[in-house]
């Protein structure tokens, strides 16, 4: 692990954003990390290094080993231990909690090659994916610094930690949602316990380790795989755990209540999102923002988009149509390991769901572009892209989690909006338009946690876009990673006497 790539050059304009008003809630300049430049050629030269890597890299498979739970006893060790570390972590107030994150912020900068090592040779993430990962894992650090220094100050309360946190992260954002999920923690005061996804133990772990590395106790932050069967139900339904911050599916949250009733549970769950193209619309940039937003990391991120929604002369015409079809057929499909991959392989081979939505089509539908599977494991798809699906069939209400888009038609923005409303889940939902009166009836009536107009729909950024959802997305939430209440909500409150 000590064997570093050195950090590349970045930019970065601070004025524009010190100008643009991007603070913390006291006031204080907040700056979000840049991602690596690839316009430069060193960072060309630095990102090829590490993809020279990937194929026989097996980074943080030690930790794993180190860390796996195999016992009742080894779990009950685990979880007394960071029980009775919480009460020293929560003395160091929230200024003293902050100092240690900021110092986290500034490692996982140092380590950007290694977490993209793991990240693409574990996880399958292309260099362009991962990279923005890690800026946003960096600006989690500095963000919930900024907010742990005000969780001391406020007015007429006072802030009571929980003493433990456990984080389940899913797999599809291996570093920047188990960084976040567990600094949040951590910067309220509690001592937290990650269990990574099995399909991202060792991007987990490493992750686990920069923050020990930066100062984090590790008797506060405890590293545990534990198999999703007995153990970890034992783990999840301990009384002893105050929260559970879980980022997966609807079903998972459903399950873990299933264990504990009375479970603190902080979900983000999953998504179907949608992007509106009406006739107002820069065509050319909405084929793009679909392409990107359906297909980025092979269309696995709860943000992804899965349908598109053309409305009125858009959906009758052929041209927008042709210009997505450009757009998804000139992808490059292939692994992370080659440097000119820009969709990679599924976490896992393509079944069930996903399978059946790669491979048939219901009637009405037909393939735009028809995918591929391009390996033997079916790991690895070209995207697919089907038209004429039909409101209330299994493709509009259905997330399937990987390369496939659907192509929905309304006559008017209205009817656009009651079919992005139609779904049960409401994590995002983007619209295509240069008409603020359009844009206007959209922000009022679409029902989702964030909004993206003239822009894709993955990427949120840590204080500029809070990222959460409503409906089924979200369970127990109502606050937003990344934005200014996030904390808030991670411990109690009980009043104190003015200051006299
Ligand atoms: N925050 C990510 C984004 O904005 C999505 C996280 C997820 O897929 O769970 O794209």
């Amino acid at each position: 692990l000590d064997d570093h790539v050195p950090a590349p050059k970045r930019t970065q304009d601070r004025a524009a954003e010190a100008a643009a008003g991007i603070r913390t809630p006291s006031g204080t300049p907040f700056h979000n990390t840049p991602d690596t430049d690839p316009a430069l050629p060193a960072n060309r030269t630095w990102a090829r290094a590490i993809l020279d890597r990937v194929e026989t890299s097996d980074l943080g498979r030690d930790l794993v080993d180190a860390h796996t739970v195999r016992t009742g006893e080894e779990l009950e060790s685990v979880v007394s231990g960071a029980v009775a570390a919480a009460d020293g972590w929560a003395a160091l107030g929230g200024a003293g909690r902050a100092e240690i994150l900021e110092r986290v912020a500034d490692e996982l900068e140092q380590r950007r090659g290694e977490l993209l090592e793991v990240m693409a040779s574990e996880a399958g993430k292309t260099i362009d994916q991962g990279d923005p990962e890690v800026s946003e894992a960096a600006d989690f650090a500095r963000w919930y610094a900024a907010l742990a220094r005000e969780l001391d100050d406020v007015d007429g309360a006072e802030h009571v930690p929980a003493r433990l946190t456990v984080v389940t992260p899913p797999w599809n954002f291996p570093i920047a949602i188990p960084t976040g999920s567990t600094l949040a923690a951590l910067a309220a005061g509690s001592s937290v316990v990650v269990k990574p996804a099995p399909q991202s133990a060792r991007c987990g772990s490493v992750m686990v380790e920069t923050l020990w590395r930066a100062g984090v106790p590790k008797d506060v932050l405890r590293l545990a795989h534990v198999d999703e069967g007995d153990l970890g139900r034992t783990l999840i339904a301990d009384p002893r755990v105050d929260r559970v911050i879980l980022t997966g599916a609807y079903a998972t949250a459903e399950l873990f209540r299933s264990f504990r009733q009375d479970l603190p549970l902080l979900a983000e769950t999953s998504g179907k999102n949608a992007i509106v193209v009406t006739p107002s619309a820069d065509l050319d940039l909405a084929a793009k923002d679909v392409a990107a937003s359906a297909f980025g990391h092979a269309g696995q991120k709860c943000s992804a988009a899965s349908l598109v929604i053309l409305v009125g002369s858009v959906a009758r015409s052929r041209r927008f149509r042709d210009q997505l079809v450009d757009a998804v057929t000139s992808l490059t499909v292939g692994p992370p390991s080659d440097p000119t991959s820009q969709v990679g392989p599924l976490i896992e081979p393509a079944s069930g769901k996903l399978l059946d939505a790669l491979t048939t089509l219901a009637p009405g539908e037909s393939w735009l572009v028809e995918p591929q599977r391009l390996d033997d494991e079916g790991r690895l798809w070209t995207p697919g892209v089907r038209t004429g699906v039909r409101r209330g069939s299994r493709v509009h209400l259905t997330e399937f989690f990987g390369p496939v888009l659907g192509v929905m038609t309304a006559e008017t923005l209205d009817e656009a909006i009651d079919i992005q409303n139609q779904v049960d889940f409401g994590l995002t939902a983007g619209l295509h338009s240069l008409d603020s009166d359009e844009i206007g009836l959209w922000l009022d009536r679409v029902e989702a946690g964030n909004l993206y107009v003239n822009r894709g729909i993955t990427g949120a950024i840590v204080r500029r876009q809070p990222f959460g959802g409503w409906k089924r997305s979200a369970v127990g939430a109502g606050t937003k990673a990344g934005g200014p209440d996030y904390l808030i909500g991670l411990g109690d409150w009980r009043s104190r006497p003015a200051a006299a």
